[in-house]
C-alpha cells in the first residue's frame, strides 16, 4: 500500500506522555528530554521485543542503517535523562501507525489518520464516506 515517504511505521503509542525523576522540580522545561515516536518504537523493538536491528527495521519501513542511528538518537536520550536527572517527553517524530488507514469511497483515495483524529475524513477530497482498512 502506497504510503507518504519518510513515515516511519509504528504498532503502538506510548501508553503515558513520558516520566519524570522522583524530585523533579516543576517548571523545569529546560530539564526534559524529548523521545520522538519513532526513537521509542525503535527502544520498544530492540529492548522490549527483544528484537535485532534488521528485523526491527523490517518492523518499520526503514533501511538498517537509518535503524541503527534512530536507536543510537534513543538509547543516547535515555542514558542523557538517566545521567543527568531529566524528565523524558514522548513526542513528535515522522511516523504513522500501521492499524490506521482508511479508503476514501468516493475518491478512492487510501489514507493513514497520523494525527489519530477520532472520525477521520478523506485526505484527498474530504469525504466522510472512508472504511477502515484495519481487519
Ligand atoms: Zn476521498
Amino acid at each position: 500500500m502506497a504510503r507518504p515517504k519518510n513515515l516511519r511505521r509504528i504498532d503502538t503509542h506510548p501508553l503515558i506522555k513520558g516520566y519524570t525523576p522522583i524530585d523533579f522540580k516543576k517548571n523545569k522545561q529546560h530539564s526534559l528530554v524529548i523521545i520522538n515516536l519513532e526513537e521509542y518504537e525503535a527502544i520498544r523493538l530492540c529492548d522490549y521485543e527483544s528484537m535485532s536491528q534488521e528485523e526491527a527495521s523490517l518492523v518499520m519501513g526503514i533501511s538498517r542503517p537509518t535503524f541503527t542511528r534512530i536507536y543510537a538518537h534513543a538509547r543516547k536520550k535515555v542514558a542523557k535523562a538517566f545521567t543527568e536527572g531529566k524528565g523524558i517527553v514522548f513526542e513528535g517524530g515522522r511516523v504513522f501507525l500501521d492499524s490506521d488507514w482508511y479508503y476514501c469511497k468516493e475518491c478512492e483515495a487510501s489514507f493513514n489518520n497520523y494525527l489519530h483524529i477520532a472520525s477521520p475524513i478523506c485526505t484527498l477530497c474530504g469525504s466522510s464516506n472512508i472504511d477502515s482498512c484495519t481487519e
